[in-house]
C-alpha cells in the first residue's frame, strides 16, 4: 500500500543523501571506523576456543547476520550482530511529513544508513544488515535469526532483539503471527518453525515460557497469578533460570501460537490493569530446546568395531541443551518528562529502567569498561548471557522515517552502534545425560531383574523336581537294600541257629554218656566244642561288623541323596557288598561242615581214649579175642543206644559218599578226620557193608599206600581192621593186597599204636581158614614177626592174637584132614617168638601163645619142631598153671596123648 510511494520517496532521498555523503567527511567516517573493526577482542575472553562447535554448526547464507558463523564456529569470540529495519512510512507519516523528506536513508549493498542531520549534512552507519522498508518478513527472519535459531539447535544460547522506538516495527518483526497472511510471519512463529522441524519428539523437547518484564516486575503471561516471578542465578556458571516461570513444552506449531496468542491476550489484560501500554513493557519469549546427539553416538561406535551393545549401553546420551531468548523490548523513546504517559517522574524512571541499564550495560561493554552494571535491572539480569555471555545475539534496530522522530531515531541508532561492539564468547552447552542413562538402565534393570526372576523360578521348580525324583529313587534303592540284607540276614541266622543246635546237642549226647573215668578226655572235648562255639561266634560278630557295614553304608546312602548319578554308583557298590556276603556265607558253610567232620573225630577219639583205658582199667573184658572191633563193639554197647544214634545221625546228615569223597581231600587235616570218621563209621557193625559198598575199604587200602602221614596209616589201618572182622571183607582186603599194603605200612610205622592197629588187621584176617595159604603166601606171618620187634605190649597181644587165630585155623584144617605136613607158622619161623612169650607177664599175650602153642599141639607133625625149640617146657608149665581151667587140660591131654612129646618128656626127665 504505502510501499510504493515510500520507494519513490526514498529513492529520491537516497539520491540526495548521497550527494551528501560523498560530502560527509570526518562525522561519516567516525562510525565507520567504529565498526571497522568488528571482530575486537571481546570483553568477557575467558573461555577456550569451542572445540567441536565447528562440526555443530550449520553455515547460513553468507549474507545474513550469521555470515561470520565460521569464525565463531573455530571457537572465536562471537560478536552481537544488529541489523536496522526501517518501517515504511504509515498513514499518518505520509500524510504528515509528506513534504519532507525521510530521515534516513539506506545503502542496503553497503550494509549503510545515512541519517540526515539537517538539510546538508547527513551521517553515515554501517550495520551487519540493513533491511530496507520492503524487505520481507521472511529475508528479516534469514538475516537476523535464522542463525540464532540454528545455533540453539546445535546446542548454543541465542537472543533476538528488537529495539526500537515505539511504533518502529519490533512487534511486527518479532511477534506477527501471521494468520491473516502467512507471508507475515514474525521471528518467533518462523523461529518455532524451525525448531519443530529439527526436533524428534520422541527423544527431544522443547519447552516455552513467555514473560512480561514492567517496572522491574516479572509477570507470567502463561498465567496472570504468577505476577511476581523471581530470577534465580547459579553462582558458578552465572546461567539465570525462572524457575516460577509456567513451561509449556510445545510439540506443534499450533499449540505454540495458541500460547502466543493466550499470552498476548494476558498482556493485554494485565497491561489494562497496571494503567499502561505494551510499548511500555518488556515482553520476553523463552524457548529451551534440549536434542540428544544421535550422529554423535553413532560416530562412538564406529569407532570401536568391537564395543558391545552392553557398553553401548552404558554410555549416556550426549544431549545439547539450547535457549534462546527473544525479546520484544519496550520502547526506546524517553518517557522522563513528567506526566508525559500519567505516570510521575519516578513512576517513569522504574518504567525505564531495565532499558536504561540495558544502555549502560551495552556501553560499558563496548568501551571495554571494567565494571559492567548487569545487577543494576532485571533486564540486565536476564540478558546476561546475552551481551557480554555465551550466547548468539542478534539485535534488530528499527526505525522510522518520520524527521519529526529524528532524535529519536539518531538515539536508537547509536545503541546499534555500541551493541555491535560487544563481544561474546559462544559456547556449547553439550553435556552427558545421565538422567536418562539412569532411567534407561533402571528399565533395563527392572527387565533384568524380571527376566531373572523368571529363571530363577523355573529354576526352583526344576530342582523341586529333582529332587523328588532322586529322593523316590533313592527311597527305593533303600528299600530294596533293606529286604536284601533283611532275607540274607535271617538266612544266616537260620543257619547258624541249626548248627548250634545239632552241635549242642552232639556235645550234650557225648556228655550224657561219657563215664566218670572219661572226664579228662570230655574237657578237651568240651574246649574243642567251646572252640567251635567261638569260631560261630566269631562268625556272628563278623554278621555284626556286616550290619555295622551295612550302617555305614546306609549312611553313604544318604550322600546319594546329593545326585541321582553317585546314588546309582553306590547302590552297585552296595550289591557287591552283598555278594561279599553271600561268598562269606558259602565259606562259612564249609566251615561248618569241617568242624562238623572235626566233631566227628573228636567223638572217634573219644572212644579210642576210652578203649584204652578199659584195657588198662582193672577191669578185663573176660574172655574172647582182645580186639580192637571187640573193643569199640563193645563200648558202642555201653554207652548205650545214645552214641549208636550219634553216630548214626550224622553219618546222615554229613552223608557217607561226602565223606569218603573227602579221604582224597587236597587239604591234609581235612582227609585225617574224614578218615577218623570213616573209621568211626566202619566200627559201627551197621555201617560195614555200606562203606565198602560206597568203596570205603578200596579207599582206605589207598590211603595206606598213598598217605605218608602216620595218623592216616594208624586210623585207616584201624579202619580196615574193623571191617576186617567180616569174613567177605577178609576176602577182600586179601584180594586188594591188603597184606602186602599192611605190612609196609608196618615197616613205616614208628607209632606203636599203628603197629597195633596193622596187627590187629592181619590178626583178623589170620581168622580165616579159607585164606590161610594166601595169607601166609604174601607175607602176613613174616610181617607179624616183624611187627613184634617194637616190644609194646598192646602190639605183641595183637600179634599174639593172629597167631593164636591161625594156628586154631590150621588145627582145624589138620583135623578135617584138608591140611598136611608142618605148621605154616613153623615153617615161617614163629615158634621161637610163641615160646618166649607163652610166659610173658602182660596177660593178653601169654593168653594168646598159651592158645597157639596148645594148637600146635595138637598134631604130630609138629610136635619134633616144637619139641626141639623148648615149647614142651611150656605146654607142661600151662597144663599146670593156667589160670584157663579148658587150656589147662588141653594142655595136659596133648602133652599126654603124643608119643613124641612123652618121649620127649622122657628124654628131657621131665616127671609128668
Ligand atoms: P512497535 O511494536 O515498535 O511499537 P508495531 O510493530 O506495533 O511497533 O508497529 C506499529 C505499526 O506499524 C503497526 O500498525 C504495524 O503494522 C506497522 N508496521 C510496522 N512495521 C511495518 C513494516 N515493516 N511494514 C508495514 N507495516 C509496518
Ligand atoms: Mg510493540
Amino acid at each position: 500500500m504505502a510501499s510504493g510511494g515510500g520507494n519513490n520517496r526514498n529513492g529520491t532521498h537516497r539520491n540526495s543523501l548521497k550527494g551528501t555523503t560523498t560530502t560527509s567527511t570526518a562525522s561519516t567516517d567516525k562510525p565507520l571506523s567504529v565498526n571497522s573493526n568488528p571482530s575486537k577482542p571481546a570483553f568477557k575472553n575467558k573461555s577456550s576456543p569451542l572445540t567441536g562447535a565447528s562440526s555443530g554448526l550449520r553455515k547460513s547464507s553468507p549474507g545474513s547476520l550469521g555470515g561470520g558463523a565460521a569464525k565463531d564456529d573455530a571457537g572465536v569470540p562471537g560478536r552481537v550482530r544488529v541489523a536496522v529495519r526501517l518501517r515504511p512510512r504509515n498513514a499518518e507519516e505520509s500524510v504528515a511529513d509528506a513534504d519532507f523528506a525521510d530521515c534516513v536513508e539506506l545503502q542496503p549493498e553497503l550494509k549503510r544508513l545515512k541519517l540526515r542531520k539537517n538539510n546538508w549534512d547527513t551521517d553515515t552507519y554501517e550495520f551487519d544488515e540493513v533491511l530496507t522498508e520492503f524487505a520481507s518478513q521472511k529475508r528479516v527472519y534469514e538475516v537476523v535469526a535464522k542463525p540464532v535459531v540454528e545455533g540453539v539447535l546445535d546446542g548454543y544460547n541465542g537472543t533476538i532483539m528488537a529495539y526500537g522506538q515505539t511504533g518502529t516495527g519490533k512487534t511486527y518483526t518479532l511477534g506477527r503471527l501471521g494468520e491473516e497472511d502467512t507471508a507475515n510471519r514474525g521471528i518467533m512463529v518462523r523461529a518455532m518453525e524451525d525448531i519443530l522441524a529439527e526436533v524428534s519428539p520422541e527423544i527431544d523437547y522443547v519447552l516455552v515460557s513467555y514473560l512480561q518484564l514492567y517496572m522491574e516486575s516479572l509477570q507470567d503471561l502463561l498465567d496472570p497469578t504468577n505476577d511476581n516471578i523471581s530470577i534465580v542465578e547459579e553462582p558458578k556458571s552465572g546461567d539465570v533460570s525462572l524457575p516460577g516461570a509456567t513451561l509449556v513444552e510445545i510439540r506443534d506449531q499450533q499449540s505454540f501460537l495458541e500460547l502466543l496468542r493466550l499470552g498476548e491476550a494476558h498482556r493485554h489484560a494485565a497491561n489494562t490493569k497496571l494503567n499502561t501500554e505494551s510499548s511500555r513493557s518488556h515482553a520476553l519469549l523463552m524457548v529451551h530446546v534440549k536434542r540428544t546427539v544421535k550422529g554423535r553416538e553413532a560416530a562412538h561406535s564406529s569407532d570401536n568395531g568391537n564395543s558391545t551393545s552392553m557398553a553401548r549401553s552404558l554410555r549416556p546420551p550426549l544431549v545439547r541443551k539450547g535457549k534462546l531468548v527473544v525479546v520484544d523490548l519496550a520502547g526506546s523513546e524517553r518517557i522522563d518528562k513528567s506526566g508525559s504517559d500519567g505516570h510521575t517522574r519516578e513512576e517513569a524512571k522504574s518504567i525505564n529502567l531495565s532499558l536504561s541499564a540495558l544502555g549502560k550495560c551495552i556501553n560499558a561493554l563496548a568501551e571495554n569498561s571494567a565494571h559492567v552494571p548487569v545487577r543494576d535491572s532485571k533486564l540486565t539480569r536476564l540478558l546476561r548471557d546475552s551481551f557480554g555471555g555465551t550466547a548468539r545475539t542478534s539485535l534488530v534496530i528499527t526505525v522510522g522515517p518520520s524527521p519529526r522522530h529524528r532524535g529519536e531515531t539518531a538515539s536508537t541508532i547509536m545503541f546499534g552502534q555500541r551493541a555491535m561492539k560487544v563481544e561474546n564468547m559462544l559456547k556449547l552447552k553439550e553435556e552427558f545425560d545421565y538422567k536418562s542413562l539412569a532411567r534407561r538402565l533402571d528399565i533395563q534393570l527392572d527387565k533384568l531383574i524380571m527376566e531373572h526372576e523368571r529363571k530363577q523360578k523355573a529354576f526352583e521348580v526344576e530342582i523341586e523336581r529333582i529332587t523328588a525324583e532322586a529322593q523316590n529313587r533313592i527311597s527305593e534303592a533303600e528299600r530294596n537294600y533293606a529286604d536284601a540284607v533283611e532275607k540274607e540276614r535271617l538266612k544266616y541266622q537260620k543257619d547258624y541257629m541249626e548248627s548250634i543246635k545239632k552241635l549242642e546237642e552232639k556235645w550234650m549226647m557225648n556228655q550224657q554218656n561219657q563215664g566218670d573215668e572219661r572226664k579228662e578226655q570230655m574237657v578237651h572235648i568240651a574246649e574243642e566244642v567251646a572252640e567251635v562255639k567261638k569260631l560261630l561266634s566269631k562268625e556272628t560278630s563278623l554278621r555284626k561288623a556286616a550290619e555295622e557295614e551295612v550302617d555305614n553304608l546306609k549312611s553313604q546312602l544318604a550322600q546319594l541323596k546329593m545326585s541321582e548319578a553317585s546314588a546309582n554308583s553306590e547302590i552297585l557298590k552296595l550289591r557287591k557288598m552283598v555278594e561279599d556276603e553271600v561268598c562269606q556265607k558259602e565259606k562259612l558253610e564249609g566251615e561248618i561242615s569241617m568242624l562238623q567232620s572235626q566233631l566227628l573225630h573228636l567223638s572217634f577219639e573219644a572212644d579210642e581214649t576210652r578203649k584204652r583205658l578199659d584195657r588198662g582199667g582193672p577191669g578185663k573184658v573176660p574172655g574172647g579175642l582182645d580186639s580192637p572191633v571187640s573193643q569199640v563193639r563193645s563200648q558202642l554197647k555201653d554207652s548205650g543206644n545214645g552214641e549208636k544214634a550219634s553216630v548214626a545221625k550224622l553219618f546222615e546228615q554229613v552223608g557217607l559218599q561226602k565223606i569218603l569223597s573227602l579221604l582224597e581231600a587236597e587239604d591234609a587235616d581235612v582227609r585225617i578226620h574224614a578218615v577218623k570218621v570213616v573209621a568211626n563209621l566202619a566200627a559201627e557193625e551197621t555201617n560195614q557193608q555200606k562203606i565198602v559198598e560206597a568203596g570205603g575199604l578200596k579207599s582206605l587200602l589207598m590211603l595206606l599206600g598213598s598217605s605218608e602221614d602216620e595218623t592216616i596209616h594208624r586210623v585207616a589201618a584201624g579202619a580196615i581192621a574193623n571191617l576186617a572182622m567180616n569174613e567177605k571183607n577178609q576176602e577182600l582186603i586179601m584180594s586188594q593186597g591188603g597184606i602186602s599194603l599192611l605190612s609196609t605200612t608196618a615197616s613205616h610205622a614208628k607209632d606203636p599204636q599203628t603197629l597195633r592197629m596193622v596187627a590187629g588187621a592181619i590178626a583178623n584176617l589170620c581168622g580165616n581158614d579159607k585164606l590161610q595159604t594166601k595169607l601166609r603166601g604174601e607175607g602176613g606171618i613174616k610181617a607179624l614177626l616183624e611187627i613184634v620187634k617194637c616190644g609194646h605190649p598192646d602190639v605183641l597181644a595183637q600179634v599174639a592174637r593172629g597167631i593164636a587165630n591161625f594156628a586154631k585155623c590150621e588145627s582145624r584144617a589138620s583135623t578135617q584132614g584138608s591140611k598136611t605136613g608142618r605148621s605154616l607158622l613153623i615153617e615161617d619161623g614163629a615158634l621161637p617168638w610163641i615160646v618166649q612169650n607163652a610166659n610173658s607177664d602182660a596177660s593178653p599175650i601169654r593168653r594168646h601163645t598159651e592158645l597157639a602153642l596148645c594148637h600146635l599141639a595138637q598134631h604130630e607133625v609138629n610136635a619134633k619142631d616144637m619139641i626141639s625149640e623148648g615149647a614142651l617146657w611150656e605146654l607142661v608149665r600151662i597144663s599146670q598153671d593156667c589160670p584157663r581151667e579148658d587150656i589147662r587140660t588141653l594142655a595136659h591131654r596133648t602133652l599126654a596123648s603124643s608119643p613124641d612129646f612123652i618121649a620127649g618128656l622122657k628124654r628131657l626127665r621131665i616127671d609128668y
